[in-house]
């Protein structure tokens, strides 16, 4: 099974990705990842990624399918999240799937106000030694600025309320776009994403018609 996670910052996508990454045994693709990766390697991207702004559409299209051919091994299933967030890329993106004799099953999209999301956002931590993500209100570390294994916890570059604000301008600008226009399609399973993590689960499986035992 082949799926595409959306939601707007902050709605708690990287938490059910990883769930579901783990129930369906599916191979995991980041958007945020992928470029943060690319921007180690790439002054120009990493102003782009710490500035909060994406990446040009054409440019991360061409990353990821790149990505695709050369580092995930033919006939996974992926979960990718984060990614496609512009309707020529999730076009794209469909196409490839398709030329490899495959398809996207489904598109589930996270639902939240904005305001939720703002706060959730600047409550992430993240470990500078192992990389674990904590949330202050969702899911708090075991001591303040801690990770379990040590390491100091810090705030990533783009969660700053300047950066903040950018990602919720693209967001809406453009990955809104594309859920509407695939909500219009009768292609998105739309789930409220300001509950409780086990309940957004649930629902997103029970929507998806798979098993939860
Ligand atoms: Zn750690």
């Amino acid at each position: 099974m082949n799926l595409i996670l959306l939601g707007e910052p902050g709605s708690g996508k990287g938490t059910q990705a990883e769930m579901l990454v783990k129930k369906l045994g599916l191979y995991y693709l980041q958007g945020g990842e992928l470029a943060r990766e690319w921007a180690e390697k790439d002054e120009r991207i990493k102003k782009i990624v710490e500035s909060g702004e994406l990446i040009p559409e054409k440019e991360m299209t061409e990353f990821v399918r790149k990505y695709l051919e050369e580092k995930v091994p033919e006939g996974e299933n992926i979960l990718f999240e984060g990614f496609p967030r512009f309707i020529p890329q999730f076009e794209d993106y469909e196409k490839w799937l398709n030329s490899k004799g495959s398809k996207i099953d489904a598109v589930i999209s996270l639902d939240m106000s904005e305001d939720a999301a703002i706060k959730r956002l600047s409550s992430r931590r993240v470990c500078e030694n192992c990389g674990e993500v904590y949330n202050l209100i969702t899911n708090p570390p075991p001591a303040p600025d801690r990770c379990k294994c040590g390491g100091r916890l810090v705030q990533r570059k783009d969660d700053n309320p300047d950066s903040i604000k950018v990602r919720f301008q693209y967001y809406r600008n453009n990955t809104k776009k594309l859920i509407d226009y695939l909500e219009s399609q009768g292609r998105l399973i739309k789930v409220d994403a300001d509950r409780p993590i086990q309940i957004i689960f649930d629902e997103i499986l029970e929507k998806l018609g798979v098993d939860n035992d």
